[in-house]
């Protein structure tokens, strides 16, 4: 039996990929191994949203590779390539690391092992299949009955409910690396999280490159996928909500990767009225400077965003809003920033990531003159993240003396509504509160980014947590 291990790199939304490559494998009859050690094929699952991703990525296969040589018994084993930096860079790939025996894109997640196959049958001489299977754009999407092997703990998990982007963003690759936007249908979502309910899934994590355009794309034929729709008509999000909150049990639907454009008051009015969709939403901004949002081509303004702010946090009360900023951006400049500053004092963002500009080639915004200067960037970035940690540390002291619902991730270490698995912050709890399941708690104090629920004199489990600065 062929063993093979996986190492999967990026996002959540890689992370389905990567589950469906396991479900795959399973289904084919080969052993999944977390021991990349004693595997006779292992596949590194890459990420290649910015540099220091692409990096991580090289470093693991070079990793990988160099293991192979260094001991005897992992000789023989084969190292395949798949996920964003596989499909981005198919051309140049195969040529620059030769020690892969094949490159895998997107859209052969669920032929994985028939690809193995045919990487053995090579070898023996039996066809001369091209070590790269990558095709050009990527158009696949999972269906309710893909076979997947949820890689998350059970009581989580990730739905996507639409894959690739119409969005033009200039400084992104992701719509060239996932292509245009598709979406799956209300039914096929819906019977996955029934499902996943039935399964003792507590948290339902509802992922997608812009999950508020879900079901957009399917309203009207558009020559150009480019063109916007006109977001007040058909099938949407709204829609899925409702139905998935009509999903009978005790769980949390989690809404990530919105995009400022496509909210409406029908949206902000179904999560008020949808008990089971957290009071959380990720809506990434980018910016505030009409500047910067028009060259960056957000398809936003400070005033709409200002606006829609204040419209979701009067329509949801109790709602607590994460976003991520871009600093450094071509010509942004110190009054760009303070305005940023300003903003970001104003709207009190319960959760906040930023992100120093990353000059992706094949970009627009690549191309574009008065490229900020590393050294400024990070003074920039430095700025915006002393100011946020100063206002998470009050958004945090103000939880304290009250009575919080988390769903427990692990002995000791829960969270609430308001904070997203790997992302956001954690509640330290008593360590006898059963893992898995929701508790209430009342919170005693905080650390920085985190809350603390514990009686008097008891030490949370872990007292540092690295943080992901998204
Ligand atoms: S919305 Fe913009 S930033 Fe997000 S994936 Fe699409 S193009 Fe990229």
């Amino acid at each position: 039996m062929i063993k093979v291990s996986l190492i999967s790199l990026g996002c959540a939304k890689n992370l389905v990929d990567s589950e469906i490559m396991v479900g795959h494998l399973h289904k084919a009859g080969m052993q999944v191994t977390p021991d990349a050690e004693t595997a006779d094929v292992v596949i590194v699952n890459t990420c290649s949203f910015i540099d220091s991703s692409k990096e991580e990525s090289i470093g693991h296969i070079l990793d990988v590779h160099e293991k192979r040589g260094l001991r005897k018994r992992r000789q023989g084993q084969k190292l395949i390539v798949a996920g964003c930096m596989s499909q981005r860079f198919s051309k140049d790939l195969p040529g620059s690391i030769p020690e892969v025996d094949a490159f895998i894109g997107l859209d052969q997640i669920t032929q994985v092992a028939p690809i193995i196959e045919q990487i053995y049958a090579r070898e023996r001489g039996e066809t001369d299949k091209p070590a790269s299977f990558v095709t050009p754009r990527s158009t696949y999407i999972p269906d309710y009955d893909t076979p997947r092997f949820r890689l998350t703990p059970s009581h989580f998990a990730y739905v996507k409910i639409a894959e690739g982007c119409n969005h033009p963003c200039t400084f992104c690759i992701i719509p060239q690396i996932r292509g245009h936007h598709r979406s799956r249908t209300v039914q096929s979502v819906v019977a996955e999280v029934r499902q996943l309910v039935a399964e003792g899934v507590k948290e339902v994590n509802l992922i997608s490159q812009d999950t508020t355009f879900f079901g957009m794309d399917t309203w009207e034929e558009r020559p150009n996928p480019r063109t916007p729709v006109d977001s007040s008509r058909g099938t949407a999000l709204t829609s899925l909500l409702r139905e998935l909150n009509a999903i009978e049990g005790d769980f949390w639907i989690r809404i990530l990767y919105t995009h400022p454009a496509h909210w409406s008051d029908e949206l902000i009015k179904t999560i008020a009225e949808c008990q089971k969709v957290a009071r959380y939403v990720d809506m990434p901004l980018q910016h505030i400077s009409d500047r910067m949002l028009s060259v960056m081509q957000r398809e936003t303004s400070g005033d709409y965003i200002r606006d829609l702010v204040k419209r979701i946090r009067a329509g949801i009360p109790g709602i607590a809003l994460r976003t991520t900023f871009i600093v450094g951006f071509p010509g942004e400049t110190p009054e760009d920033v303070d305005e940023l500053c300003d903003f970001v004092r104003e709207a009190r963002f319960e959760r906040l990531g930023v992100f120093r500009y990353s000059q992706e080639d094949g970009t627009r915004a690549a191309k574009m003159e008065s490229q900020v200067p590393p050294k400024e960037k990070e003074r920039r970035w430095h700025k915006v993240m002393a100011l946020q940690k100063e206002i998470a540390a009050s958004v945090s002291k103000a939880s304290v003396g009250k009575t919080l619902r988390v769903l427990v991730d692990e002995a000791g270490i829960a969270r609430g509504e308001a904070d997203a698995p790997d992302i956001d912050g954690r509640v330290y709890v008593p360590k006898n509160l059963p893992v898995g399941e929701f508790a209430s708690v009342a919170i005693s104090g905080h650390q920085d980014y985190d809350l603390l629920a514990l009686p008097k004199g008891e030490r949370p489990a872990f007292f540092k947590v690295a943080r992901q600065a998204q």
